[in-house]
């Protein structure tokens, strides 16, 4: 039987060690059946063959984002921009716009904005937002996802006054009128999100199928998708049984849904179509742009503040506990050096209590380290799951903590000699979604901490693919695993490492389809 889809005139980077270049792929169906050179490949070809012609092209094994907010990144996309906005005025201004082109009197949300950025450098209040848009409840959460601003309309909906009290979270209130600022840090977010209507089960899907869409064009093949309710989950569920979703997702799931993981099906090892129930996300911590990562020392520049923990020690053991009982994988987000030693902490008891191979849990952002955090979280087998382009976007971290402890900021290359295994993801919508600009910051870094192309290329295949228990399936382009591909428009080696951001992707492969083409040229029938 002759192949379904063939790839030729490739510079095909495989990461198999056996044969680490090819210039031709075939696929029966979703299966690469043989991995070659143009000749042995073309003998594949029969009538319905679809050829990819890749000529001055890198296929290298489809590339996966480890840590997105997709059904966020699908709203952002459709709420007003303010991510390179660069003053408050401007805020101001998109908010005019985006309330006059969606009129209405319901909720204006989304933002990401920072500023860092500003021209004020401050926050903004209530009062600017006011000023544009008085008659909508408004807010807008801060590039971090751990503070947002709302106006009067949001804080009066929300019933929240200079004497509201919140738990592990923070109401801002103004300096000189003692009224909130707007400014809400951590868990005073809810009390506004408690508010917002929830989005119907159609927008769900509308929004998901938006960012799968922003995906595939990236070059994503597949996406640790972190979601926050029952909701988000039946949209993705849909999608995969309506045939649309066009590339693979695991599903990461809060922990209030372990109570009813019977509706949810969850396991970490069987998947349904392109979609997999997996891990459980906990937060241990907040963020470094916020200030509200969990230190050992003080920020140095705040000395009043070390962040913060969000749960009690014991709260948060007992939660891993639950999880790693049940049999499931754990990703647990914590930035700074107090929190990533509180959740070692909480694994390494969880793991004496209950010890099991192959737990496979993870650290998420994991960003402020010290070579006693490196070896403990060796010791315990645990993943390191990154997001390379903070290098990059955390500009103002020497400010946060100081020479000293950046230094132990993305330590990758000493993770990775350490043994730990290194995953890699976006956190889109905190940053670009393209895994193009973590691989460049990655290795452009050019520090003591820099990895080479084929390291980095790792974690976002083969070691993507350890962390959703699907080595065996995918990673790398092998007779016998499933054919997604990631086609680039220069080769990642050669190329200098700047020039890495400017590489365009010509071609996403999933399951053997091609669900993104730059140019309809490379899908020419043949035979
Ligand atoms: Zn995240």
């Amino acid at each position: 039987m002759s192949a379904s889809l063939v790839i030729l005139n490739a510079n095909a980077i495989t990461l198999n060690p056996k044969q680490p270049k090819a210039a031709a792929v075939a696929v029966q169906n979703n299966r690469i059946i043989a991995v070659g050179s143009n000749s042995e490949i073309r003998k594949q070809v029969g009538k319905g063959t679809r050829i990819v012609d890749a000529t001055h092209k890198t296929v290298v094994p489809g590339l996966v984002d480890c840590h997105v907010h997709m059904t966020e990144f699908g709203f952002f996309l459709q709420s007003p921009d303010l991510k390179s906005v660069q003053s408050i005025k401007e805020v101001q201004q998109r908010l005019r716009e985006h309330a006059s082109k969606t009129r209405g009197t319901g909720w204006i949300l989304g933002g990401r904005w920072d500023h860092e950025k500003f021209a004020e450098k401050r926050y903004p209040t209530r009062w600017d937002l006011d000023a544009a848009v008085p008659d909508r409840p408004i807010f807008l959460v801060r590039v971090c996802g751990h503070i947002g601003v709302a106006n009067s309309e949001a804080l009066q909906l929300a019933g929240i006054t200079e004497k509201t009290v919140v738990d592990a979270g923070q109401i801002e209130l103004d300096e000189t009128t003692g009224q909130p600022s707007g400014i809400l840090e951590e868990n005073a977010m809810q009390l506004i999100w408690d508010k917002v209507p929830r989005p119907s089960l159609e927008a769900l899907e509308e929004a998901s199928l938006l960012a799968c869409t922003k995906a595939v064009e990236a070059g994503l093949t597949g996406v640790h998708w972190i979601t926050e309710s029952t909701d988000e989950i039946q949209a993705i569920m849909n999608l995969n049984f309506e045939g649309k979703l066009p590339l693979r997702v695991y599903v990461g799931v809060p922990p209030e849904l372990l109570d009813n993981r019977a509706n949810l099906h969850l396991s970490t090892r069987a998947p349904n179509g392109k979609v997999k129930m997996g891990f459980v996300k906990l937060f241990a911590d907040g963020s470094l742009g916020s200030r509200t990562a969990a230190l050992k020392e003080p920020y140095t520049d705040d000395p009043s503040s070390n962040g913060l923990l969000l749960h009690p020690q014991k709260e948060l053991y007992q939660l891993v506990l639950k999880a790693h009982k049940a049999g499931l994988q754990l990703a647990v987000h914590a930035i700074g050096d107090r929190a990533v030693e509180r959740v070692l902490d909480s694994y390494e008891e969880a793991l004496k209590q209950f010890p099991r191979k192959d737990h496979r849990h993870r650290i998420e952002h994991c960003i402020i380290l010290n070579p006693e955090l490196i070896k403990r979280m060796k010791n315990l087998g645990l993943i390191a799951s990154v997001q390379p382009h903070f290098i990059v976007s955390d500009f103002w971290l020497v400010d946060r903590v100081g020479k000293e402890r950046a230094r132990w900021a993305f330590p990758f290359k000493t993770l990775m000699k350490e043994g730990v295994v290194i995953i890699s993801g976006s956190d889109c919508p905190v940053v670009n979604i393209s895994p193009l600009l973590g691989v460049w910051a990655a290795v452009a870094r050019r520090d003591s901490e820099s990895l080479n192309v084929e390291e980095v290329l790792k974690t976002y295949t083969l070691n993507a693919a350890y962390a959703d228990f699907d080595e065996a399936e995918r990673g790398t382009i092998e007779v016998g695993k499933l054919a997604d591909f990631t086609i680039l428009s220069d080769d990642l080696f050669s190329v200098d490492p700047d020039m890495i951001k400017k590489i365009k992707v010509e071609t996403t492969i999933v399951d053997g389809k091609i669900v993104y083409s730059h140019q309809e040229s490379t899908g020419a029938r043949e035979g």
